[in-house]
Parts: C-alpha cells; structure tokens; sequence
C-alpha cells in the first residue's frame, strides 16, 4: 500500500520529528490550540488531518499565510503580518534557524556568549516581502537589522509591515537596492559597521526556470489541476542573473570592497555542489577565514557560507 503524502510543506512538517536548532520554538508539533489563541482567525483553517492531528491544509495559501502571523505572533511578537498576493511565503522555522546558527557564529567571537540587543547590527540582502529575518532575529536577540530590497513591490510590504508593529521602526530600517546586479554596494554607507550580513538568494538562473520550479512544487503539493495559485514566490523574487552561484560570486567579490565594515559576510546556499566554485571565488578574494554551517531540517539539509577579513581581535 502507498502512503499519501501529508499536506505539508517547506520542511514545516508538524508530523516530523524535526531536528531543528537547539534553541528553535518549532521544535515539537505545531500547538493548534495554542495558535489559534494567539490568532483566532486560524480556527476557519485548523482541521484533522487523516491522521486525526490537527493541521491546516498546506496547499491552500490563505492557510499558510494565516498559520505564518499565527506562528509570528505566538513566538516572536509580531502583531499585523501580512504579504502581498503571490509574494514568497516563508516557512518559519527554517528561517528561524539561519538566525540561531548565525547567532551561535557570533558568539564564537565572544566566549561563546551570544551577543544581544541593538549593538548588534546585521545586513539582510533580499528581506523579501515578507521581512522575515529582521522579524525573528530582532524578536529572539533583540539586534538590529536593515533590509534591502530590488523590488519595489517587497520593500513597500515589508515596510507596512514594520510601521504597523509599534517599537519595530527603531529596529529594522529598509533601503533600496537600484542595481540588481549589486549586493553591498549602494546600501552599506560610508562609516558603517556590521556585526553579520545574511541572505537567502535568488536561486534560479531565468525567469523559465523559477516558473519550471513554481510548477514542481504544485505538483509535489497535488496542485497541478487546480487553478494557479502561487504563494512560492513570483519569478522577480526567485531568479537572478547566474543562479545562485551567479548571485553569492557577486556578492564575494563586492564584500572585498566593505572587508573592513563588517565581521561576518553570510549567504545559504541551497544547492551542496554550488559550494564549490564559492569556495573558489572566496580564495580569489583573500578571505581570511572560512566556514559552511550545516542545517538540517526534517529530511532537508541545507547550509550557509561564512566568510570575514578580520582577524578576531577585530571582530569585538
Ligand atoms: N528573505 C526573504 C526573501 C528571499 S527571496 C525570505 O527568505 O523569504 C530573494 C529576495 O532577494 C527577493 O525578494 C528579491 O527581490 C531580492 N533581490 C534580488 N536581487 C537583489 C539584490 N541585488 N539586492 C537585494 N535584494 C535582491
């Protein structure tokens, strides 16, 4: 007998045993009741699964965006969230990842103590719509964040987003990226320090491919017959010139130029086999040190690339 596959997606799988970060708030199941308590209005969407738990339906995408404010209000005190139609909607907990493994790589510069509040500074590159990693790093260390953004469209919504949270606007600022061929430049200003940068890149190499692997993951969801309702992500926010390699080798190259304002550049990479010609083009640069992380969630593994110039006693 085969198994149906369970509605789930994005490694966000309630189901799982997952193997999280230590420190992640969505280590055990979802709490439904809990999280409807936090936001009522996730009731019309939580129902039993065939398993009988309590879920919500992972390919429906009013469901998801709604399971989102729901998890960023009972965990990271975020009270209005919101996205606009189509725009990338991020699974949480493999966000919030990122965040702590960044977090632990920080506090090896400082007696393995994970350092806090607004002093720290870090640069997201492509915040997205969503504003997803200033949400949840400014919520669990209290650091502050600037967001850039290509899109027009995103910068807009991550803005609303942070205007109507009251206390966010001192700790998150967005600045526009004019040049999508640029990373730092144009954003990091003369004078300015950063403790880390972070990024979840575009992946896909054309505008075909990022549509190609829109249709592969409503195929992998059950959705092929039902009308296009896309919540992974529009082309604009998935692709880039040379795929993610294209875009992380450009941002190697840039970071030379800003080696002295920032302790930590980092960039997932999603794809192992992309590390590569990365570590190629970090050797081509001079980085001083190097480091992959590994994340794994569920049977997902994926990792992110750090790199500084500094010597240690230049990264306080
Ligand atoms: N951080 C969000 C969005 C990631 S998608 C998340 O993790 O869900 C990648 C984002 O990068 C898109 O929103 C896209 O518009 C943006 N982007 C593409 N090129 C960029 C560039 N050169 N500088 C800044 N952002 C860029």
């Amino acid at each position: 007998m085969t198994m149906k596959k369970p509605l789930s997606s994005g490694g966000a799988s309630p189901a799982v045993k997952n193997n999280l970060h230590p420190r992640s708030r969505h280590r055990g199941r979802y709490d439904f009741p809990a999280l409807c308590a936090a936001l009522p209005e996730l009731n019309e969407f939580v129902r039993r699964n065939e398993w009988g738990d309590l879920s919500v339906d992972f390919a429906d995408p009013r469901a998801v965006i709604c399971l989102n404010r729901a998890l960023l209000s009972q965990h990271y005190n975020v009270a209005h969230w919101q996205i606009p139609p189509g725009a990338l909607c991020p699974p949480v907990p493999g966000r919030a990842d990122y965040i702590h493994y960044l977090a632990d790589l920080l506090a090896a510069d400082g007696q393995n103590v994970i350092p806090r509040g607004p002093q720290v500074s870090v640069l997201d590159i492509g915040t997205g719509a969503s504003c997803i990693y200033p949400l949840i790093g400014q919520a669990e260390y209290g650091w502050r964040f600037t967001g850039t953004e290509t899109d027009p469209a995103s910068v807009k919504a991550a803005a609303a987003i942070v205007s109507a949270n009251p206390g966010l606007s001192t700790a998150i600022r967005l600045r526009t990226q004019p040049d999508p061929l640029h990373i730092f430049r144009g954003v990091i200003k003369k004078g300015e320090r950063y403790t880390a940068t972070l990024c979840n890149p575009p992946f896909h190499a054309s505008e075909q491919q990022a549509g190609e692997g829109a249709q592969r993951k409503r195929r992998n969801l059950g959705l092929e017959d039902k009308p296009a309702l896309n919540f992974g992500g529009t082309a604009g926010e998935l692709w880039c010139e040379g795929g993610e390699t294209g875009f992380i080798t450009r941002m190697i190259k840039e970071s030379a130029e800003f080696a002295s304002q920032v302790n930590w550049f980092t960039s997932l990479v999603s794809r192992k086999e992309n590390l590569k010609p990365l570590y190629q083009a970090l050797r081509d640069v001079g980085a001083r040190e190097v480091k992959t992380v590994e994340m794994a969630q569920g049977q997902k593994v994926s990792r992110f690339i750090a790199w500084t110039f500094l010597p240690a006693e230049k990264r306080k």
